[in-house]
């Protein structure tokens, strides 16, 4: 948007806001999910917990697990694919239903390639490989082609965003379409929730006892020359300013900080 401006005024508003922000374009098919999808995925870590986050690493494509196609998603519904739009016009100008630049492009999916991306408007949903793909007639123009040419239903939308096929969407059928095509992947959202998971496991968010102030904090264990423990909880702040007399004061071996 903006070529990029918006993005770096994100970026640098949450940077303000005390978060390490990093960004990166993921492709939803090289996670699994059997659909071509790149959207642009911010992570903000704040900053004073001083974390590194890597995003999951790929899972399919070129010498990893072969892509997962349209077949492996929704052939098991070919007999009972559900309700779907049946290209009715809703909008006065449109003449058969579909948007004016639906015909522009080849929307008819292949069985043994992932899906084209599932998008939000009802005239926009990719149509189900069954049948002939459609005809190019100009530069930018097809044409419909055979008897059979039908929407991806919604089970069927759902399947390609990877979401499971107990999964129940309610609201009327645009509603319907907007929600699955708005979503992201279920199996892409899932492995990059666990991976923020693991970034932030194990960081304690307590109560500084030296200035008194939620954050993230160390343990710290003295063993003095007469051998008894004295235990200590610091923030990051604390740990270098106030802690540090204490620290000069002990054989450095006999610190144990505990992360
Ligand atoms: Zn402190």
């Amino acid at each position: 948007m903006a070529q990029g401006k918006v993005l770096l005024q994100m970026l640098k508003e949450f940077e303000e806001k005390g978060y390490s922000v990093q960004y990166k374009l993921l492709d939803a098919k090289d996670y699994g999910v059997p659909q071509t999808r790149t959207r642009v995925f911010i992570i903000g870590i704040r900053s004073d917990l001083d974390l590194e986050f890597t995003y999951p690493k790929k899972t399919h494509g070129f010498r990893l697990k072969p892509y997962r196609t349209v077949r492996e998603a929704i052939w098991k519904f070919r007999s009972d694919p559900g309700i779907h739009y049946k290209g009715e016009a809703k909008r006065p100008f449109l003449t058969d239903g579909y948007s004016e630049d639906f015909k522009s492009r080849q929307r008819k999916l292949a069985w043994d390639l992932p899906s084209a991306p599932i998008i939000a408007t009802i005239w926009n949903i990719p149509l189900h490989p069954d049948g002939k793909p459609m005809k190019k007639v100009a530069q930018r123009k097809y044409e419909f082609d055979g008897k059979i040419n039908r929407t991806l239903s919604i089970k069927e939308v759902l399947a390609i965003q990877s979401f499971p096929d107990d999964y129940i969407v309610k609201g009327s059928l645009i509603e319907r379409y907007r929600q699955v095509g708005n979503a992201v992947p279920f199996i892409l959202s899932k492995k990059l929730a666990v991976t923020v998971k693991k970034c932030l496991d194990g960081i304690k968010i307590d109560l500084c006892s030296y200035c008194n102030k939620t954050q993230e904090i160390k343990e710290v264990i003295f063993i003095d020359a007469k051998f008894t423990l004295s235990k200590s909880c610091a923030c990051k702040n604390c740990f270098q300013t106030q802690l540090r007399t204490s620290w000069e004061a002990h054989d450095p071996i006999k610190v144990i900080i505990k992360s």
